[in-house]
């Protein structure tokens, strides 16, 4: 147990995970032509989100997935059962955009796409998060006047924290991230094991929960969806349960408590 009073009554340390819900957005994107790569953004809506929400089911988590618009307006059924399973949707561009490299204008009409398909889905989502965590010098602003409630891009604590931007407080709170605890770098840029990634994210959880801190581990469907690797989140999840004093609220949960006890 640690000493970290921050979490509610009977946790001492808190475990978000949440998923980038990217189908084959950033696909249609840069790759417009090539076949094969639409097909493997699909295996996140015709496999891995089935295998995933049946997983967090059988742990009773509640998560967040950060989702394009592209894909809640291509895979809408699969949006619809996510929602409808007590999950979180949280915003992630349109077509998983590069934000940082878009005129104003056209990083504004991403946001009001984005928040169409929502609209049309019926959900109103609360946060933030930026494709590839790449944001303007403006998205901090159009966050706060869309009215969004939290972020998730810095990198910068391992604790929740109320944001302040240029010398001002935002009202946001911030779910911070960090590449270490990502699958996607790990799985699919450096082709890691499920032993090798296993390794990585099995100390850094156990000197968070030593700490009494927060674990934010951000997974994407098409990539941890694969048997094997769900296979050691299964195990890994499994772990940090058995501790018995772990939090694992949704991304609004987290947020909405941060608000309370700092803002
Ligand atoms: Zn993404």
């Amino acid at each position: 147990m640690s000493d970290n009073d921050f979490w509610p009554d009977g946790y001492s340390c808190c475990v978000q995970l949440s998923f980038d819900y990217d189908s084959n957005s950033a696909l249609v994107r840069r790759e417009p032509l090539d076949i094969v790569a639409q097909s493997r953004g699909r295996f996140a809506p015709n496999t891995a989100i089935p295998r995933i929400l049946d997983l967090l089911d059988r742990h009773g988590i509640k998560s967040t997935f950060f989702t394009p618009g592209w894909t809640v307006d291509n895979f809408t059924e699969s949006c619809e059962e996510i929602v409808s399973r007590g999950h979180e949707m949280g915003a992630h561009g349109y077509l998983h955009e590069r934000l940082a490299e878009l005129s104003w204008e056209s990083e504004r009409g991403v946001f009001e796409k984005s928040m169409a398909s929502f609209e049309r889905l019926g959900v109103k989502p609360e946060g933030f998060r930026a494709p590839y965590w790449l944001i303007s010098d403006r998205t901090l602003d159009l966050v706060v006047e869309l009215g969004f409630r939290y972020d998730s891009n810095f990198m910068d604590d391992d604790m929740p924290y109320m944001l302040r931007w240029r010398g001002r407080d935002t009202g946001l709170v911030e779910l911070p991230v960090e590449w270490l605890l990502d699958d996607w770098p790990h799985f699919e840029t450096n082709r890691m094991t499920t032993k090798q990634v296993y390794d990585m994210w099995k100390p850094e959880f156990e000197g968070i929960h030593e700490l009494g801190r927060y674990f934010g581990l951000t997974c994407h469907p098409q990539c941890i969806g694969r048997v094997s690797r769900l296979k050691m989140l299964d195990k890994l999840l499994g772990e940090m349960e058995a501790k018995g004093d772990v939090w694992f609220p949704t991304c609004k949960e987290l947020a909405d408590w941060t608000r309370k006890k700092l803002g």
